[in-house]
């Protein structure tokens, strides 16, 4: 179990960005060289995010070993590299479903179940696991102070306070100070500590979102209000370059000293010239690129969160800003839009992962677009799945191609269900979750990107290319470059003879850090900017 705890919760509303604040603290600590855990609380009553529309809560973040959680996960990944697996996120089904299955098995030996002790004990106890490996955990809570939902969380958290001690458990409370009138007015955030202290959580730091800097009069009034120090009143104000400039925010507020003092723990030094190299490349970047992402689900900022980021970071990696302009499948679906106008100043096309057949042959439209005109496409997962169904269409000839997913008792089944190949002694018809390593062929893009002849990947699929048509995709132009070999899948494709042109069934954003920029990523980037005459890149 870790020696230190970190609860951070979140006041006034949400969308503060609390899980940026949390991960940021976490890039802070370890730059000062201590090992963290990352934990998100999230009180709702599904067990996982896996059954979630991203209406509700944007991406499903899928963890290397399969497990399916809130997008804030995405960010610790993206901010620190803690290790992050299911345990890591923590909902109310899980707990309920634990507790309910000890007490259906008589563990509680006759005792009348109830949501202090049991309940808050099952949160606990999952809180220490997670941070086994830990020095400090960083544990935060889904939700505003005061919620029904998350009380027996926060009474888990002050539980720990009082056991482990205040000298080893703090409380870091993300709060908004609007603007009014031109003034920035304290009052929401003296309300949202005293909801905190009627639940016994003593906010020991606040961090304060605002428009802008908080100035030291308006800091001195929080702190009189608020019971915390003056010092430990931090400005979180808007950002408004670029989301990898917060932990460097952070550190000009002094945060890391005073969470690592308040600690106990030694004031190592500081190294967060990643970060800095990282603030200088975005201040560089004199160009921008349009990237178009055509998908289903564009209205919502953060249904394809991890691809958004990966996208910029690559874009950061080579000093080039990228422009993400969503496209709406259906719109080119229904032909209401001519694609030579749509895709006007687009330099790459992404089609991102997806579920059911709203919008696909939009996406079908957009990868035939790229294909026929040498404009850089990346696939991913459903993208990669719709790349072959264009080609099978538009260069096999084979008019119904399609995947089963989409239509039903389907003649032409280039994308099918294991079980409908005829393969279910492999892997079964259930969704692939996790980590699975793919080979690469040694000449082919991957290969090259990669720098290896190996790479792992996370998936979250149910689909798979269909192997019957395999000879004949291949020997037509669509190589397959990456595959599971001993499950004989295909894992990756690109066309022959097109300047850039790939499917991954992976997800390998959920990989990408803005300090390490994933290399199918960067690829992508660097021949969009080829491709955009930015200025001669040779994709290596
Ligand atoms: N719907 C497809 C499948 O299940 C693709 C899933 C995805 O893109 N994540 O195989």
């Amino acid at each position: 179990m870790a020696e230190k705890f970190i609860f951070v919760t979140g006041g006034v509303c949400s969308s503060l960005g609390k899980g940026i604040a949390a991960a940021s603290l976490g890039t802070l600590l370890e730059a000062h060289g201590y090992k963290v855990s990352m934990i998100k609380i999230d009180p709702y009553i599904n067990v996982d995010a896996g059954t979630m529309s991203p209406f509700q809560h944007g991406e499903v973040f899928v963890t290397d070993d399969g497990a399916e959680t809130d997008l804030d996960l995405g960010n610790y990944s993206r901010f620190t590299n803690a290790k992050l697996s299911g345990g890591n996120s923590i909902t109310t089904g899980q707990i309920y479903q634990e507790v309910i299955r000890k007490e259906r098995k008589g563990e509680y030996l006759g005792k009348c179940v109830q949501v202090i002790p049991h309940i808050t004990d099952e949160i606990c106890q999952r809180i220490y696991q997670a941070s086994a490996e830990a020095e400090i955990a960083i544990v935060e809570v889904g939700g505003t102070v005061g919620d029904i939902e998350s009380i027996p969380f926060l009474e888990g958290c002050r539980q720990i306070i009082l056991r482990k001690g205040h000298a080893n458990a703090m409380t870091v409370h993300l709060t908004l100070v609007p603007e009014v009138g031109g003034e920035l007015k304290t009052k929401l955030t003296q309300h949202a500590v005293k909801e905190s202290l009627a639940i016994g959580l003593q906010p020991d730091i606040l961090l304060c979102r605002s428009p802008e800097p908080l100035d030291s009069s308006t800091k001195r009034k929080i702190a009189h209000f608020t019971n915390v120090c003056e010092n430990a009143v931090i400005s979180a104000h808007n950002e408004p370059s670029h989301i990898y400039r917060i932990p460097l925010n952070y550190r000009a507020e002094r945060l890391d000293r005073l969470v690592v003092e308040h600690l106990g723990l030694e004031v190592t030094p500081l190294d967060l010239s990643a970060w800095e190299e990282l603030d200088r490349n975005y201040r560089q970047a004199g160009l921008s690129l349009d990237i178009g992402m055509v998908g289903k689900y564009i209205d919502l900022p953060d249904t394809y969160k991890s691809i958004d980021e990966a996208l910029i970071h690559a874009g950061l990696s080579e000093k080039l800003r990228i422009n993400i302009r969503k496209i709406d499948a259906e719109q080119l679906e229904k032909g209401e839009v001519d694609p030579d106008e749509l895709f006007l100043g687009i330099s790459g096309l992404l089609v991102p992962g997806g579920f059911g057949n709203r919008g696909v042959e939009g996406m079908i439209h957009a990868v035939h677009y790229a294909r026929r005109n040498g404009l850089p496409f990346f696939g991913i997962c459903l993208g990669m799945q719709v790349m072959v169904i264009e080609f099978a269409r538009h260069v096999l000839g084979i008019a119904e191609a399609n995947s089963t997913e989409f239509v039903e008792n389907c003649r032409e089944p280039v994308i099918s269900l294991l079980e409908e190949q005829g393969r279910i002694d492999i892997l079964g018809g259930s969704m692939r979750l996790g980590l699975s390593t793919m080979e690469l062929e040694p000449t082919g893009k991957f290969a090259r990107a990669y720098g290896a002849t190996e790479a792992k990947e996370v998936h979250r699929h149910r689909y798979e290319v269909n192997n019957a048509y395999l000879e004949r995709l291949e020997s037509a132009g669509l190589t397959i470059s990456a595959r599971y070999s001993s499950q004989n899948l295909v894992e990756g494709c690109e066309w022959q003879g097109h300047p850039f042109g790939l499917g991954t069934q992976a997800h390998p954003e959920f990989h990408s850090q803005p300090v390490g920029a994933h290399p199918l990523f960067r690829a992508f980037i660097q021949a969009g900017a080829e491709y955009a005459g930015v200025r001669q890149i040779s994709v290596r």
